[in-house]
């Protein structure tokens, strides 16, 4: 018996220190992870969908229970050096709160409710936006976004918080826009934005254009009349998923980026 003891308290000495080398070398992100990241931040700056404001976030690889994020700086200006890594309550793991997004909790309480989701985009897209002021619901109009649901939500602060400045500053704001978005890919914010979301960066790059294509032609096809529009059906939306998770796509994204 005590031949046993004296065993188990030299495996406690010895594994103690092997678990705090391992805590530490995890409060890096892993390089390869943040390289894609920067590249995502890049794509979606020259496409238009992230500019001064906005942002990616991609979900640790090693733990699931953190994400990376740049810190506030315009996409096209994110580096390796600019990205830091968050908690679920999206308290900086490194970095300051001080440098750190204002709407971080966007991602923080998404990852909380979506174990599904690894990445997630907020953008500004002026061409979604205006979904989110009017009647007219956003719907599947092509067959490159058949991911959208046949009419995609609108969240709004004031529902919960009354007259704010319409942004997600904190985790209740960020809980209540993850309820909103349930289990569907995307939300709107009224006034304000977008959140999409995705198991997978590549993927989540792919939507956020995509669905900005999709408001596009919406819009065009409400311009045009003629008595209504016919979107893609349910089936017709499941069925037109793509086959590749927008490989190609980020492939051509991505040699763009390097002809520079
Ligand atoms: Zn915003």
């Amino acid at each position: 018996m005590l031949r046993q003891k004296l065993i188990a308290s030299l495996l406690a000495l010895a594994v103690t220190p092997l678990l705090h080398a391992q805590n530490a070398a995890s409060a890096a992100p892993d390089p390869a992870q943040v390289a894609e990241l920067v590249t995502a931040n890049h794509i979606l700056a020259e496409m238009g969908l992230l500019d001064g404001y906005g942002h990616i976030s991609v979900r640790d690889v090693h733990n699931p229970n953190r994400y990376l994020l740049a810190k506030a700086i315009p996409a096209a200006t994110v580096t390796a050096a600019d990205i830091r890594l968050y908690d679920l309550d999206s308290n900086p793991v490194t970095g300051t709160a001080a440098e750190s997004f204002w709407e971080r909790f966007i991602h923080g309480e998404i990852y909380k409710t979506r174990p599904d989701i690894t990445a997630i985009v907020h953008s500004h897209a002026p061409e979604m936006v205006a979904f989110s002021v009017t009647g007219v619901k956003l719907r599947p109009v092509i067959h490159m976004a058949g991911f959208l649901p046949q009419q995609v939500r609108v969240y709004d602060n004031r529902t919960l918080f009354g007259e704010t400045d319409l942004l997600i500053t904190s985790t209740q704001k960020g809980h209540a826009l993850g309820e909103s978005l349930g289990s569907d890919p995307i939300v709107l914010l009224r006034g304000h934005g977008t959140v999409v979301v995705a198991a997978g960066l590549h993927v989540v790059v792919g939507r956020a254009y995509y669905m900005t294509v999709n408001a596009r032609v919406e819009q065009q096809a409400l311009a045009l009349g003629g008595g209504g529009i016919t979107g893609l059906t349910a089936e017709e939306a499941q069925k037109s998923a793509t086959q590749d998770g927008f490989e190609r796509t980020w492939t051509l994204w991505k040699s763009k980026l390097g002809e520079k």
